[in-house]
């Protein structure tokens, strides 16, 4: 069992709210000591990092992950992906992930069946290199849903799985948990990009989300859903949803539901790409006349004006905003935190702990990840400055000087001062 000890740092724990001198010392995959002073002797330790002018802590999580959103401009190329190329190109973006301080990811959905746990299974088998991952399923959606693109005169496939009544739904809800996923994804309304169902739409009836949650819980499987208009945020508290993501248009009914099982479950804006598409469209089309006709703009209003109030009401909010998009490329996910502080109105410090301790009590590690707590899992990373002053340093890979997942140092300061600058198999 190995014995790392980061002297000189400056450390952000996630739970005090100020950052404060100390050294961490870390054994096997655990913190077991927080030293509130620097710790000058390296006796007994396998590796000592000297972090001055660093901060170290916990690393971030992705709570609304598509690992294998590879890059794709419209829903319908990811269904023209072979599955072999697709799995590969999907390895490397967890790889990417965790290059930029991201040590877990919450899969919102798997772009194609067995994906997600594919990747999940040669990450915890060490045949390749990314963040502790919860795999989740396709996107179960009904005929005309988000993610079902045929037409009567074509097949077309997309990122969803079609089902429509309860009979179907719960047919393939007992696929995805034969499949070996942790989440559950479904999705209850409609989005911007389906002309037909757009955002306000919600496109699944309730008895088909009873019969899909009944499948879903009773195997133990976390569920998550896609629910942007308010009857459908409605829909996902009353049936038991475990995380909620957009709730754009949520109204005040849907926010005292929200807020009533504050405890229980988690909200996810995923608001970079609603960022991106109404801020930054120009570079894919989405020019402001078209956004306009998409009603982006009231969107990104309704969005903004949501969390403000969820943010109020001490509801738990994940970071995670549909990045893979050629919109919102992987590796830009980081941009959510300073979101939220922009746009949301979350302090510096309310925003990384979206990004960490939240992150990882929706993993289901509450209590033993994303704080520096003797004890606690050792993910974590050291930064070159102090992000409570720029969040906006979190989204910039050549920032982490260090990057460790379950103790394990994926990138070393000491390797970068050799000139062996980048992500390693493990040390
Ligand atoms: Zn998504």
């Amino acid at each position: 069992m190995g014995t790392v000890l980061i002297r000189n740092a400056q450390i952000w724990d996630a739970d005090a709210g100020h950052l404060y001198s100390g050294s961490v010392e870390v054994r096997g995959n655990r913190i077991a000591r927080v030293h509130r002073e620097d710790v000058a002797t390296t006796q007994g330790r396998d590796d000592v990092i000297n972090a001055e002018g660093m901060t170290l802590m916990p690393g971030m999580v992705e709570g609304h992950c598509h690992p294998s959103f590879v890059g794709i401009a419209t829903n319908p190329e990811l269904g023209r992906i072979p599955p072999e190329k697709h799995t590969l190109q999907t390895a490397a973006n967890v790889k990417l992930l965790l290059e930029h301080g991201f040590t877990s990811i919450f899969e919102a959905a798997s772009a194609k069946p067995m994906i997600g746990v594919t990747i999940r299974d040669a990450i915890n088998e060490g045949l390749i290199v990314g963040p502790r991952m919860l795999a989740g399923s396709p996107e179960v959606t009904t005929t005309a849903g988000l993610g079902d693109e045929r037409r009567r005169h074509i097949h077309e496939e997309s990122f969803g799985l079609v089902a429509d009544g309860p009979y179907e739904m719960r047919k393939v809800a007992r696929e995805c948990v034969r499949d070996g996923v942790d989440i559950m994804k479904i999705n209850i309304s409609g989005d911007e990009f389906v002309s037909h169902a757009r955002a306000e739409v919600t496109t699944l009836e309730d008895d088909e989300l009873a019969a899909f949650m009944s499948v879903a819980h009773g195997f133990g499987k976390l569920v998550a859903a896609h629910a942007r208009s308010s009857k459908s945020v409605k829909m996902a508290v009353r049936h038991g949803v475990n995380c909620i993501y957009h709730c754009d248009f949520a109204d005040e009914e849907a926010l005292d539901l929200l807020e009533s099982v504050k405890d229980t479950s988690f909200v996810g804006p995923a608001f970079g790409l609603v960022h991106n598409c109404t801020k930054e469209g120009e570079v894919a089309g989405i020019t402001p006349a078209v956004a306009e006709a998409m009603h982006l703009f009231r969107k990104f209003d309704a969005t903004c004006a949501t969390y403000h109030e969820i943010r109020k009401r001490g509801i738990r909010v994940v970071i995670g905003g549909d990045y893979g998009f050629s919109i919102t490329p992987m590796g830009q996910n980081a941009r959510d935190i300073e979101h939220f502080v922009r746009y949301f109105g979350y302090t510096p410090n309310e925003a990384l702990r979206c990004a960490t301790i939240i992150g990882s009590q929706l993993m289901g590690y509450g209590g033993e990840l994303g704080e520096v707590k003797e004890g606690y899992l050792a993910d974590l990373l050291l930064v070159r400055g102090n992000p409570l002053q720029d969040v906006s340093i979190m989204q910039h890979k050549d920032r982490f000087a260090m990057i460790m997942k379950d103790g394990v140092i994926y990138k070393n300061p000491q390797r970068a001062e050799r000139g062996q600058e980048g992500l390693i198999a493990a040390e």
